[in-house]
């Protein structure tokens, strides 16, 4: 689904790569957790992901196409990206109004428009809130109006750039069971970009990212066991640490075997 071969970027301002030779494979339908510390290059892989930035070097394929300039709008409209802040992402006067305002940029039927809208607001399970003004929602309702934007669009990726992360932990915990509700509903890959732990423990997979380059990629599970395995080196990072005594506390310990999210429930 997203394949990246030896990607490698520089900003134009930066002295050195800040991403290097990057290379990964997420499927369709996989639920990926990118961790990392901040300055890692977790929102530049993401950027990279729809066509925001382009490689410096190396290829991005999203679905089998090569991201470059000719096929950027096609993966825009493949790859949603839901961001942190939900009052910068709003246009609309009513929550409607928001959820059709990329269909509008997409010229989409009427007809259609309406019911992609309705179920999308159904699945995010907004529906009642329709005609309310966006900036009277609470923090998580309005991530789950971003979400619904996004899904209006029928994208294959959501990617979540920190979007939990201004939520208090009740809009972050109702963020959280709309992400797995809108997973069960449709086959769409996640990408969640996160310092939330209990986001984390839900993927199928995590990636961390350590100064540009990817230091871990497995399940949670399997993270825990390279921890252990690197209490003897001292590289271990901080978050690591904070992942797995948070995975310990739901429950999964280096002893068990992996756990799919869904034995959690
Ligand atoms: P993260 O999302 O993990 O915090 P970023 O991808 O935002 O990391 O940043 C990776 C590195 O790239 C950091 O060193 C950051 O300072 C640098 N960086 C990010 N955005 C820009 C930019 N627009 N121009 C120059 N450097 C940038």
């Amino acid at each position: 689904m997203i394949e990246f071969q030896g990607v490698s970027y520089r900003y134009s301002s930066s002295e050195e790569n800040v991403l290097k030779d990057i290379n990964l494979k997420i499927a369709q339908g996989d639920w990926v957790a990118l961790l990392g510390h901040n300055g890692s290059g977790k929102s530049t892989l993401a950027k990279l992901m729809n066509g925001i930035l382009m490689p410096t070097k190396g290829q991005v394929f999203v679905n089998g196409v090569l991201l470059n300039e000719e096929t950027v709008w096609e993966i825009r409209h493949e790859v949603g990206m839901v961001f942190q802040n939900p009052e910068n992402q709003f246009v609309g006067t009513t929550v409607i109004d928001d959820v059709a305002f990329g269909l509008e940029n997409m010229a989409i039927p009427r007809e259609e428009m309406e019911s992609r809208i309705d179920e999308s607001l159904k699945v995010v399970g907004m529906t009642d809130y329709k005609l309310q003004e966006p900036y009277r929602l609470s923090g998580g309702q309005k991530q789950r109006i971003a979400i619904a934007g996004v899904l209006a669009m029928m994208p294959q990726v959501i990617i979540f750039d920190e979007a939990t992360t201004m939520l208090d932990p009740s809009g972050r915990k109702e963020l959280l069971e709309t992400m797995k509700y809108v997973r069960e509903k449709r086959d769409i890959t996640f990408v969640s970009i996160t310092h939330d732990l209990n986001e984390a423990v839900w993927a199928d997979r995590v990636i961390v990212l350590e100064d540009g380059a990817i230091w871990f990629e497995g399940t949670p599970q399997t993270l825990l066991e390279k921890r252990e395995s690197l209490q003897s080196t001292g590289l271990r990072p901080p978050f690591v640490a904070q992942l797995t005594d948070e995975l310990r506390k739901n429950g999964i310990t280096f002893e068990q075997q992996p756990l799919h999210h869904k034995d959690l429930v």
